[in-house]
């Protein structure tokens, strides 16, 4: 009987405590669409899977932004970018890979709607959100070509999370075929795609990284797993279809959260010292993944 009690007392102190340590800037919170049919039950489905996994507030997003928002920076989605020269702006790509949530995609494009920006959102054709997948076989989720063209109607750059790798040994996929088929899918929708981005599944941590699927980046022409030989790099990156694949693109500094963490020993403030510090000529791609933000408040 004394169990529950202690129980109790240790919840409530820890609640204290911790409502003691939180602080948060307190800006407008979006609002965002609440989402009609199609893709209502998959939004369900993977809120109630992904939501809770968010690190980063969206205040922290409006911060960034802000900073961005100064005369010195240019903002633009990949594909413009990798043209764009001014060595009187700082030049931004700013860059999505949508591992597990693309309704926090269409949360993030709304607030840079808010700042008159666009970004590159690169969709991932082996994610949950995407469909489901199984020996040499591919079933998209219902809505899933109504949620492409939303975030594609806030102006966002479409591109493919490239993970070859995952289609080719997990279900048994030609490369090739595969990405050819979720291409036309997207065209379909009268979207243009002209890049990728290369996705660090548990496959490729194990092998080698996405991008070696295509000859122009591969170190050999197979890879070892499970006891068993995979062709790589047998195809061009143009044969694919694309046009630039966004880790090879012409930038100084890169800014990533990848795994919830920012790649600078001060985290989102180091990052934020780091872009005040950018001076004009430099070129910069930050990559945030919608499912790192929009930590609750409290
Ligand atoms: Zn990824």
């Amino acid at each position: 009987m004394k169990r529950p009690q202690i129980s109790a007392a240790l919840i409530i102190l820890v609640l204290i405590l911790s409502g003691c340590e939180k602080q948060f800037i307190q800006q407008p919170v979006p609002v965002y669409p609440t989402h009609e049919p199609p893709y209502a039950d998959l939004e369900k489905q993977i809120r109630e899977k992904y939501d809770y996994r968010a690190v980063f507030t969206w205040d922290q997003y409006y911060e960034l932004l802000t900073e961005l928002s100064k005369d010195k920076y240019i903002v633009l989605p990949l594909d413009e970018m990798r043209k764009t020269y001014n060595d009187s702006k700082v030049v931004i790509g700013l860059r999505h890979d949508i591992d597990m949530n693309p309704f926090k995609a269409l949360e993030m494009a709304d607030i840079e709607k808010d700042f008159g920006f666009l970004a590159t959102y690169f969709i991932l054709p082996t994610a949950d959100y995407y469909g489901y997948l199984y020996k040499t076989g591919l079933t998209r989720c219902k809505g899933l070509d109504s949620l492409i063209a939303d975030l594609h109607d806030y102006g966002a750059e479409i591109g493919i999370h490239n993970d070859m790798l995952t289609a080719m040994i997990d279900y048994g996929f030609d490369p090739l075929i595969f990405n050819k088929n979720e291409l036309a899918f997207i065209k379909s929708l009268g979207i243009r795609v002209s890049g990728t981005a290369s996705h660090g599944s548990p496959i490729a941590k194990k092998t080698v990284p996405n991008y070696q699927i295509f000859s122009d980046f591969a170190k050999s022409d197979s890879v070892l797993y499970e006891g068993k030989k995979y062709p790589i790099g047998k195809n061009s990156l143009k044969e694919f279809g694309f046009e630039y694949e966004a880790y090879f693109l012409n930038f100084n500094y890169y800014y990533s959260e990848s795994g919830g963490k920012w790649n600078d020993d001060k985290g989102f403030s180091g990052i934020l010292s780091d872009l005040e510090k950018s001076s004009p000529g430099d070129r910069i791609q930050i990559l945030t993944h919608p499912d790192w933000w929009g930590r609750k408040n409290n």
